[in-house]
C-alpha cells in the first residue's frame, strides 16, 4: 500500500528527506505522498521511513492505494529502471 499523510500533519518538515523514493512533497498546505512513487519502503528498509520520524505519526496506509508486498516490488523496480542513466 502507498502511505498518505492526515490533515494532522503540522509541516515540520522531517519526513521529506527520508523518503528513498522522493515520494513526499509539500503541497498546497500539508505534505503530501506521491501513490504512484511509494512502496511503503519495500525495496529500500524494512519498515516506512516516514512513519519512523513523523512526531504525530499522521502517515497512515492509504486505503484508496492498497498493494500487495509483490505490488510494491514491481513498483520499486519500474522506480529503479526509471532512474538508472539511459
Ligand atoms: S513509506 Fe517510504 S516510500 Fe512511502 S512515502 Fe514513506 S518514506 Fe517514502
Ligand atoms: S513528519 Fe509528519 S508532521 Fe512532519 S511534515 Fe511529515 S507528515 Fe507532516
Amino acid at each position: 500500500m502507498a502511505l498518505m499523510i492526515t490533515d494532522d500533519c503540522i509541516n515540520c518538515d522531517v519526513c521529506e528527506p527520508e523518503c528513498p523514493n522522493e515520494a513526499i512533497f509539500l503541497g498546497p498546505l500539508i505534505y503530501q505522498i506521491h501513490p504512484d512513487k511509494c512502496t511503503e519502503c519495500v525495496g529500500h528498509f524494512d519498515e516506512p521511513q516516514c512513519q519512523q520520524v513523523c512526531p504525530v505519526a499522521c502517515i497512515p496506509v492509504d486505503p484508496q492505494h492498497r498493494e500487495s508486498r509483490d505490488e510494491l516490488q514491481a513498483k520499486y523496480d519500474r522506480l529503479q529502471a526509471a532512474s538508472r542513466p539511459a
